[in-house]
């Protein structure tokens, strides 16, 4: 059976993933940086019938943390680095009214974050015969489409939230360079706008939707893309999405 951990699955899109892929047949390691949310979360697919699935608190902002989750695990074939914080993108978030400290805590998160927990697990991930890592991305860390005045996203600025999601999919892509002769595929899927707390459940799209597109690229297989960007808010007729 294949081993999934996820990061910030105690609710929202990380919490529909690990659903999602309970049903695919996957066992998954549920992250939390609260353990008894987790442990909750847990407790709620486990009435729902899913008996695959264990709470480990790992918050990502905190190296201890990542070492002590990774202690508790001993295989791994997918990690989906999910967490993340937004430093308040529903207020203007402008480069004048926000300052650095707000920038460096959002790219804490969601930046070094997914990187430290990459850099702790690699080691599993290189034992499994087909290891996926998705770095759950955002439209709004997408140069394209910020500087096209015709995309969706034009008038969409956030001084911290887009920069941090656009350095980790300037990562992903350095990961996936590095890791292409190997049997990985390391690719940034942005969930699209989904109702979540991260926006006050504004967003128009459903978190079954959002976990759908991360399953897919979370189990894509041996011809699968690697380095790329997906999107639920891409506008082809792919969800292929310009960086
Ligand atoms: P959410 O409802 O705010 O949930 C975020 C999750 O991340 C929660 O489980 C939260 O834990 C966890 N988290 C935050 N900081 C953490 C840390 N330091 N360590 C470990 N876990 C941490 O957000 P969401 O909408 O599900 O978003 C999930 C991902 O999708 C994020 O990376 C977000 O940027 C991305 N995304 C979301 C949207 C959207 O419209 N919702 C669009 C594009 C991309 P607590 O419960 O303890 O706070």
């Amino acid at each position: 059976m294949k081993k999934v951990l996820i990061t910030g699955a105690n609710k929202s899109i990380g919490f529909e993933t690990a659903r999602q892929l309970l049903q695919k047949g996957y066992f998954i390691y549920l992250g939390a940086r609260d353990l008894d949310k987790g442990e909750e979360a847990v407790a709620k697919l486990k009435a729902e019938g899913f008996d695959n699935v264990e709470a480990i608190k790992i918050d990502v902002i905190d190296t201890a943390s990542i070492a002590a989750a990774r202690k508790q695990v001993t295989e791994l074939d997918v990690l989906i680095n999910n967490a993340g914080i937004s430093g308040g993108v529903s207020v203007p978030q402008t480069t004048g009214n926000i300052d650095t400290s707000t920038i460096r805590t959002v790219f804490d998160t969601n930046f070094f974050g997914p990187i430290n927990v990459i850099k702790a697990f690699i080691d599993l991930l290189k034992k499994s015969d087909e290891p996926r890592i998705v770095n759950v991305t955002s439209g709004l860390g997408s140069l394209t489409m910020h500087s096209d005045p015709n995309s969706k996203f034009y008038h969409i600025k956030s001084a911290a939230y887009g920069p941090s999601k656009t350095a980790l999919n300037a990562y992903t892509v350095v990961l996936a360079y590095e890791l292409k002769d190997a049997n990985f595929k390391v690719n940034a899927v942005d969930p699209g706008y989904t109702a979540t707390d991260f926006n006050h459940h504004s967003g128009p799209g459903s978190v079954e939707d959002a976990g759908k597109i991360i399953v897919k690229y979370a189990t894509i297989g041996a011809d699968g893309p690697n380095g790329k960007f997906f999107s639920n808010d891409a506008d082809g007729e792919t969800d292929e999405m310009a960086w």
